[in-house]
């Protein structure tokens, strides 16, 4: 028989490849979001606009599904996570807690809940050269303002249902994740985004603003690798949250460097230390991952990099806004993720 799934966050980065993966094994997809994505058609079989922090359309999105994918969240970059924690918290509290009650209620079989690496302490994130997270290193709790602190309760919400025998809850936490088709403008968008924009949009020889000094680290993770982990992680056997991200750490000037390689520009480096930074280091260790799966991500950073270049460059030509070359140009904008 086939499996039933909804993905809700469809409209948004990750639950629009969630739903694509989805479709190529099989499933039979319900895509729900506040609105349709934003860069090609979706593949679901049914796309509902609902706003999940309603608890009736929590109701109508779980009805008749298997399996729950919640992908939907009111996040952002650093300097959104960074200015909004009434609203963030507010949102994405209402969305987790109907989310859940509403699948328990409709007989879901299997919940997947999006947690982040933004729960870790910031005390375990004070250098750039980091000691890789453990998964047990989110206690004593001290994470990111708002988003954080809304993302480690409905980690503890999760483990309540799943304890009490209420639902069975899989959770991840996500290590920055980038990719083709992610938001790459307009304030909301992560440092890899921000960052091939700015080089697409630089001239060779010309000149980008980074925020913060650049020597602040992190690991990103291709999008493809995450949905993959998603799956696995959903049909393991393992209650508690997971590590979802890769340990191949760089900093932020070693990220505008490897872009500007890949684009084939030598670019200077204008650095805003006035402008938010997150947390000064912060890697993924993957140990338990591999134990529990036997599997990890696989793409490195660079072919990541030159895949999600290759799109958003493709995206600002269409739009007529790549330069030609010859001029200096400084492109600015956010460049950090939290
Ligand atoms: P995204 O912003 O592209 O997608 C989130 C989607 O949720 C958006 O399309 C948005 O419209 C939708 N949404 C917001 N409020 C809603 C509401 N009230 N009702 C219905 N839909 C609503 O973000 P993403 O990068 O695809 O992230 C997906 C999930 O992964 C989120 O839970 C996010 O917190 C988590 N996460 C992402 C990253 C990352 O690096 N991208 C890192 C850690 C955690």
């Amino acid at each position: 028989m086939t499996t039933r799934a909804t993905v809700t966050g469809a409209g948004g980065f990750i639950g629009h490849h969630m739903v694509k993966y989805l479709k190529a094994d099989g499933y039979w997809v319900r895509g729900v979001d506040v609105k349709p994505p934003a860069y090609e058609e979706t593949e679901a079989d049914e796309f509902q606009i609902l706003d999940l922090r309603e608890w009736s359309e929590c109701l109508l999105a779980t009805a008749g599904v298997d399996e729950v994918y919640q992908l939907a969240a009111d996040m952002g970059g650093i300097g959104y996570i960074t200015s909004n924690h009434a609203d963030i918290a507010r949102n994405n509290v209402l969305i987790n807690a109907h989310m859940l009650e509403a699948s328990r209620v409709n007989g879901v079989g299997r919940y997947f809940f999006a947690s982040s690496a933004c729960i870790y302490p910031s005390y375990r994130q004070l250098s750039p050269d980091v000691i890789p997270l453990k998964e047990e290193d989110a206690y004593p709790a001290d994470p990111e303002e708002g988003y954080g602190w809304e993302k480690l309760y409905a980690e503890k919400l999760c483990q309540y249902y799943q304890q009490e025998g209420k639902l069975l809850t899989r959770v991840a936490r996500f290590h920055n994740i980038f990719g083709p088709l992610g938001t790459f403008e307009g304030g909301r968008e992560k440092a890899p985004a921000a960052i091939c924009r700015k080089v697409v949009l630089a001239h060779d020889g010309g000149e980008i603003e980074v925020w913060g000094d650049g020597a602040q680290t992190r690991s990103f993770m291709y999008v493809t690798d995450c949905i993959e982990g998603i799956h696995r992680i959903t049909h393991s056997d393992h209650p508690a949250p997971l590590n979802l991200g890769t340990d191949e750490l760089i900093s932020v000037d070693g990220l505008v460097d490897l872009v500007s390689r890949i684009a084939g520009k030598t670019l200077r480096k204008r650095h805003d230390p006035s402008q938010p930074q997150g947390v000064r280091g912060r890697n993924s260790d993957n140990s338990r991952l591999r134990e529990v799966l036997d599997w990890e991500p696989r793409i490195t950073l660079e072919n990541g990099l030159r895949e999600t270049y290759g799109w958003i460059e493709s995206q600002l030509r269409q739009a007529g806004r790549v330069p030609a070359d010859g001029l200096a140009a400084v492109a600015s904008g956010p460049s950090q993720t939290p």
